[in-house]
């Protein structure tokens, strides 16, 4: 699943490779991925993509025509969703919700193969139309999350510490792989109750939730391009790496759940 650092250098990619490009056409070739009626899609033809941005786990494309923005795609990608930059030439394949035409012989698509994201194409003023759109808290690396503010919104949020990092009202961006990698670095079980927390704990909290997401952007931004369309994974600690030695220390990591899984060492994140 895309998360914050993952479709930051996504959007930065794609501000680089194409803003200020012209849509020839745009098309859903898998509908039900898409919710816009074939007239807005054709509305399309013709605009310029502004510089593609994210919010949460959203990544933004706007539309400009004589240099205002029309439209935004706001795109969801949940599990499996990705962007891809190919030759118009390249076959079409199952599962793209989205193509756009662009001037350069290239498309930008949008391919799903769990059908499980959204793409919603609304006018700049109808962002809270988009489903969780309106509650949704401040992105985890937002500049103005101080940890004072950090301090602020977790009380209002019970529960496991797990749930809670993956909760967009609370913060948005961080999803199931992140979330293990921030609680291992600070040090917490994933199913301790925030109410267990101390000043301290919050603190580590809040600085491993900053580290881990700025560092694994820093990564990305090496790794991803140009291949927007490869989600890397393979230089985080622990998640999905049950059995493995924990880096801390040594111990194996414990891992539970399904596709859903969820990675600890039972050593350095203890269950109190
Ligand atoms: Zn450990």
């Amino acid at each position: 699943m895309p998360e914050l650092p993952d479709l930051t250098v996504v959007a930065e990619e794609l501000g680089r490779r194409v803003a200020g490009r012209t849509v020839l056409e745009a098309t859903a070739p898998t509908p039900i991925l898409v919710r816009a009626t074939p007239e807005e899609l054709s509305s399309l033809a013709g605009a310029t993509i502004g510089v593609a941005t994210r919010r949460g786990k959203f990544l933004l494309l706007p539309f400009e025509r004589d240099g205002a923005s029309t439209r935004i795609l706001a795109a969801n990608p949940m599990l499996a969703g990705r962007f891809w930059l190919t030759p118009h030439r390249e076959r079409v394949r199952a599962r793209t919700g989205l193509r756009l035409a662009l001037d350069g012989e290239e498309d930008l698509r949008y391919v799903d193969r769990e059908m499980l994201g959204k793409l919603y194409l609304v006018a700049p003023e109808g962002m809270d139309q988009i489903p969780g759109w309106p509650e949704m808290g401040p992105d985890a690396d937002d500049p103005e999350l101080t940890l004072e503010a950090f301090r602020q919104r977790i009380r209002r949020h019970p529960g496991e510490l797990k749930p809670l990092l993956r909760n967009p009202r609370f913060v948005a961006g961080i999803g199931n792989a992140y979330s293990d990698e921030i609680l291992w670095e600070a040090k917490l079980a994933p199913f301790r109750k925030r109410s267990t927390l101390n000043d301290d704990d919050i603190a580590r909290l809040y600085d491993a939730m900053r580290t881990v997401l700025a560092d694994a952007t820093k990564r990305l931004r090496v790794l991803v391009p140009p291949e927007i369309e490869t989600q890397h994974r393979e230089f985080l600690k622990v998640h999905l790496r049950g059995g493995e030695p924990c880096p801390r220390c040594g111990r194996e990591l414990r891992q539970i759940g399904g596709r859903e899984a969820t990675t600890f060492c039972r050593s350095c994140q203890p269950p109190f």
